[in-house]
């Protein structure tokens, strides 16, 4: 059972509204107490959140899960590359298909993982062309990954043009990385890496640098816990609830208002992935 007590009291009667565009409500770490997660995000002010597809069998549980509960979750499509190489040309055409439905906002998560590379890196090359193409035909914006990879990735971004959208999703880079990003034109995903005194503090001044068009929020749950989080739930899970948490931090970098960010970076992600407006329920 879930401590029920650990999500953040709302701190108005209505918290500003948030969207958590990078959530693996999939992952089984939900499974118990799925229904409870929504509500307490319901409650910090979360209104509305994309399910992040990493696999084929992820994506189409995360579509399911979209079209449970419609326009407050809505699905990514897409083959990490951890996973890139299930994506074999028989394969592409199963995730066309996903990719396609109308609860999918992006293609992804694609991109590169050189980190772990646990798919060979031609495989993920591959998978990686192959869902830039199926964005640009499906013209959806792609949602990236990217692990110690920066050269290649930005290379094969390059190759495929400016004729597509997308965020960098879970940015945990340097300036030089952060700048080559924005001059393609892509948006930035913060997560609560952010929050972490030991690693990801050479974020704090770089979020002044991104445009508040351009800046979106994220929890990446259940991973990346915010380190600085009071109090810790048992389970060390991260959930939406913590969203504006991770919002006070960043805009506490940016020297502005909560409130303020949480208006730009919600209008941030409603335009870049094109989201109408939450159903009433979720903005009570
Ligand atoms: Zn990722």
């Amino acid at each position: 059972m879930q401590n029920h007590s650990t999500a953040p009291a709302p701190t108005a009667a209505s918290p500003p509204a948030l969207i958590d565009i990078g959530i693996n409500l999939g992952h089984d770490s939900y499974d118990a107490d799925r229904d409870a997660v929504l509500a307490r995000a319901a409650a910090a002010g979360v209104v509305q959140m994309l399910v992040t597809g990493s696999s084929l069998e992820g994506s189409r549980h995360a579509i399911a899960l979209a079209q449970q509960h419609p326009g407050l979750l809505f699905a990514t499509a897409g083959v990490h590359p951890h996973h890139a190489a299930e994506l074999t040309a028989a394969r592409a055409a199963e995730l066309k298909e996903l990719a396609r439905a109308p609860e999918v906002v992006a293609v992804g998560e694609c991109g590169l993982d050189y980190f772990r590379d646990f798919a060979p890196r031609a495989a993920q090359r591959q998978a990686f062309h192959l869902q830039l193409e199926l964005a640009r035909t499906l013209g959806k914006p792609v949602f990236l990954h990217q692990r110690d990879s920066h050269a290649d990735f930005l290379a094969i971004l390059r190759e495929h043009g400016l004729g597509h959208t997308g965020v960098a999703h879970c940015f945990t880079g340097k300036r030089p990385e952060l700048h080559a990003y924005l001059e393609l034109g892509l948006a930035i995903g913060i997560t609560g890496w952010i929050c972490d005194e030991r690693r990801g503090a050479h974020l704090l001044p770089l979020m002044r640098e991104i445009p508040q068009a351009r800046l979106l929020l994220e929890t990446d749950g259940p991973y990346l816990l915010p380190r600085d989080l009071e109090p810790k739930p048992a389970t060390r899970r991260n959930e939406p609830a913590y969203l504006p948490h991770i919002a006070a931090t960043v805009a506490g970098a940016r020297g502005e208002a909560l409130e303020t960010l949480a208006r730009s970076s919600t209008l941030a992600a409603r335009t870049l992935f094109k989201l109408p407006e939450p159903p009433k329920a979720a903005t009570m």
